[in-house]
């Protein structure tokens, strides 16, 4: 049986400062993974996960101003983003809001990722939405948006009730590992609520993970346990689980 996962969300360009890009590209492809979504999170990083993306061809570019870097950018950030946006196929991503780090009462988050999600709109990209203690606000701007083009919630932390209601927003629920060790049942049980054409698992890597692509994406890795226990919970073999990811992953990202 081969193993072919997907990792639907993570930051590699953070991991590439260090180490030796091809290096690390080819423990990916000698583990088998088909495909793996590169967000960034600012300004300064759009570039380098294009040039990720222009490197191999299992790479989706996400590219966006994530909420915990709104105060760092500069005048011209929307710009510059459109810019990347059309010169590339990335989806719109890393966006959000954030009631965790940032003040609720901080109004420009939600503006600056509405303003995020119009140019996903605009340019029918897909939308990666990082939301942490934010579901109920999340659910009421969705709500009044009226999405339409399909979005993807990493790193989901909601309950399975709110699974219900995002779903027919055309949202996709990411999990990641704390699925594997929150010592509640809360985040289990929503990942067997989710209906099959919208799950998908991530790494979120670097961020709180293994430092070692091996570790984290290597056979033996961390990615692979993920897939491992998830299969379980859901009882389903590996390889199904992996199909139904990698589909729901193309689906989303439009790649067939
Ligand atoms: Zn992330």
């Amino acid at each position: 049986m081969s193993f072919m996962p997907i990792d639907a969300h993570n930051h590699l360009q953070e991991m590439t400062h260090s180490v030796d890009v091809e290096a690390l590209l080819c423990v990916c492809e000698e583990a088998g993974v088909t495909l793996m979504a590169v967000n960034g999170t600012s300004e300064e990083d759009w570039p380098r996960v294009l040039e990720l993306a222009g490197r191999r061809s299992w790479i989706q570019a996400a590219l966006g101003l994530h909420p915990w870097k709104l105060h760092g950018r500069s005048d011209t950030w929307k710009l510059q983003l459109k810019k990347w946006l059309e010169q590339s196929n990335a989806a719109v991503g890393e966006i959000g809001i954030d009631h965790w780090k940032l003040d609720k009462k901080d109004s420009e988050q939600e503006g600056i990722f509405l303003e995020q999600l119009d140019l996903a709109h605009e340019l029918k990209r897909p939308a990666v939405i990082h939301c942490i203690r934010a579901w109920g606000r999340l659910y009421e701007l969705l709500k009044s948006y009226g999405p339409k083009v399909p979005l993807q919630l990493h790193g989901y932390s909601g309950s399975a009730e709110e699974i219900r209601r995002f779903e027919p927003l055309g949202c996709y629920f990411s999990f990641g590992f704390t699925v594997m060790h929150s010592p509640r049942e809360k985040l289990r049980t929503a990942l067997k609520a989710v209906p099959q054409e919208r799950l998908l698992l991530e790494t979120d890597a670097p961020a709180g993970s293994e430092s070692t692509a091996e570790a984290i994406w290597g056979v033996q890795g961390n990615l692979g346990r993920l897939y491992s226990y998830a299969a379980e919970l859901l009882n389903v073999t590996v390889s199904q689980l992996e199909a139904r990811c990698s589909e729901n992953a193309a689906r989303l990202f439009g790649r067939f």
